[in-house]
């Protein structure tokens, strides 16, 4: 990385964006401004910036800023505008289908600006590039913790905020884009800026689960709430998929776990149906498990549970994805699916995927999520969801066992089909998933809110530069 401040000259050929200009005013316009860091264009770097965790798309930049500041970022967002070029920022590439790629553009790697700030009793100030852990790193020794983080922690704070970003405690607490006090942002026109619930509001509302189409986020202020110390955990199965959605609608009523996920996961005998209850405590004295446990139907002899640390809850998918390195699958292809189905067509909807599904389709270590939430926690206004109170996470987390390309195609083209019969039954998708979108297709997923969010786009970004991956506009 070069120190200090950087003047880089670019030529046309390094970063053409069609002609070449010849007059001494046109050169001045080609230069970018100097950089607090860099802007990378060896090969090396921009194939990196080409690939992501789906490993599906490649889409190669013509740079990569590697920047120094949010003025780094304004700069180069600015200079793009001037030469037309596009801009995706990308924060740790966990996308699955090149959705913080580019071709022939700038990509910002985000993960340079990772400080994470003062922690106050009630809100942590994070750059966005920062992760997860790195927050929980920061709030927890204080006691604190943000109310809802990703089941994953090794995302970056922005690649999720742009997205939602649902957790255990969504069905509290709504997503992550919810749960923010105030964002720094620089916008598709170059300018830096501050939105929130106050001040910008218009601002606040687009970049929030907007995918990325109206700003990056540089910098931003994060709720915080008391974290306990430990949490008494309930693995429980279920013999069908009827019972087991049958207690997530009993406990997303009465709330007396603070965390209910479920899930559908291969095994050599048949699907296996199980629920993941979390009751966090303080102190010494772990909650009464027959109160916890009342009135549900699972089947108690199969039952695992255990006391845990927080963190080691929090951390849980560690030791997966440990799993997965060493057996080499982490870095095959991830064509995941992910939707939200409303409670009146989960049993038929999610029923009529499993009797169809071969389970070779979501790999040994994959697995089916069917999880229930409360549609009244989610207030950013530019997640979908059906219209039931009462929705489920619908995710087909696939980890396949072959790094094959062919297979991986197959597999988006059968992601296509599935959403089409979620949306038939009044699903909707959540947009971090492997799988073909139009414009049109967008439009309709937006429904009622795409006027707002073309209206952002028309007003922050005006020349359409800013993250084409998810090809929205
Ligand atoms: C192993 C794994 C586990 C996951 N678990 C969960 C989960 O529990 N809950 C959940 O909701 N999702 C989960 N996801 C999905 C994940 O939240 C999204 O894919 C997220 O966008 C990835 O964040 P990232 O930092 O890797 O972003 P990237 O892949 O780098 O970027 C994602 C999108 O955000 C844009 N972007 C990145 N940084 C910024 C920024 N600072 N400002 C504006 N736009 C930006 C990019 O251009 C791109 O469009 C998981 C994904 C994986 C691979």
């Amino acid at each position: 990385m070069m120190a200090g401040s950087a003047t880089v000259a670019l030529g046309a050929s390094a970063l053409a964006s069609g002609g070449t200009s010849t007059s001494a005013a046109d050169r001045d316009e080609q230069r970018l401004p100097p950089l607090d860091d860099e802007l990378r264009l060896d090969e090396a770097t921009r194939s990196t910036a080409a690939d992501d965790f789906g490993h599906i798309v490649h889409k190669t930049p013509n740079g990569v800023l590697l920047p120094g500041s949010p003025q780094d970022v304004a700069t180069v967002v600015e200079w793009a505008n001037r030469r037309g070029q596009q801009v995706a920022p990308q924060g740790q590439s966990h996308s699955v289908y090149g959705r913080a790629q580019v071709a022939d553009g700038i990509v910002i790697d985000m993960s340079l600006l990772r400080t994470v700030h003062d922690v106050e009793a009630d809100r942590v100030v994070v750059d966005a590039g920062a992760t997860w852990s790195e927050v929980v790193a920061a709030t927890l020794p204080r006691g604190l913790v943000p109310p809802v983080l990703t089941d994953y922690l090794q995302l970056s704070v922005g690649g999720t905020l742009v997205v939602g970003g649902v957790g255990a405690t969504t069905t509290r607490h709504g997503v992550q884009s919810d749960n923010v006090v105030e964002l720094d942002v620089v916008t598709g026109a170059g300018e830096q800026t501050t939105c929130s619930p106050h001040h910008n509001r218009d601002l606040f509302d687009a970049v929030r689960a907007g995918l990325g189409q109206v700003a990056i986020i540089t910098r931003a202020t994060l709720e915080l709430v008391p974290a306990p110390t430990q949490v008494r955990r309930f693995l429980l199965i279920y013999p069908d998929l009827a019972s087991m959605l049958a207690d997530q609608r009993l406990l997303a009523a009465d709330g007396r776990f603070d965390a209910v996920q479920g899930a559908v996961v291969p095994t050599p005998e048949g699907w296996r149906y199980r629920l993941d209850a979390i009751a966090p405590f303080a102190g010494e004295q772990p909650p009464d498990d027959d109160a916890l446990l009342g009135g549900l139907s699972d089947v108690r002899s199969a039952a695992e549970i255990s006391t845990m640390p927080y963190f080691d809850f929090l951390n849980r998918l560690a030791q997966l994805e440990q799993l997965l390195r060493s057996n080499g699958q982490w870095f095959h292809p991830h064509p995941w699916l992910t939707t939200f189905v409303g409670d009146a067509h989960v049993e038929a909807a999610v029923g009529s995927e499993l009797a169809n599904l071969p389970p070779a389709d979501l790999g040994t270590f994959g697995q089916l999520v069917v999880s229930a939430f409360r549609r009244d926690a989610f207030t950013s206004p530019l997640l979908q969801l059906p219209d039931d109170h009462l929705c489920y996470a619908f995710n087909l987390i696939r980890i396949p066992t072959t790094p094959d390309e062919t297979e991986a195609a197959r597999l988006v083209q059968a992601n296509r089909a599935i959403y089409d019969r979620v949306r038939d039954a009044g699903g909707v998708l959540y947009p971090v998933s492997a799988l073909p979108m139009s414009r049109r297709d967008w439009r309709r997923h937006f429904g009622d809110r795409w006027n707002d969010l073309r209206r952002a786009k028309r007003n922050f970004d005006p020349r359409r530069v800013l993250t084409p991956g998810y090809e929205v506009f």
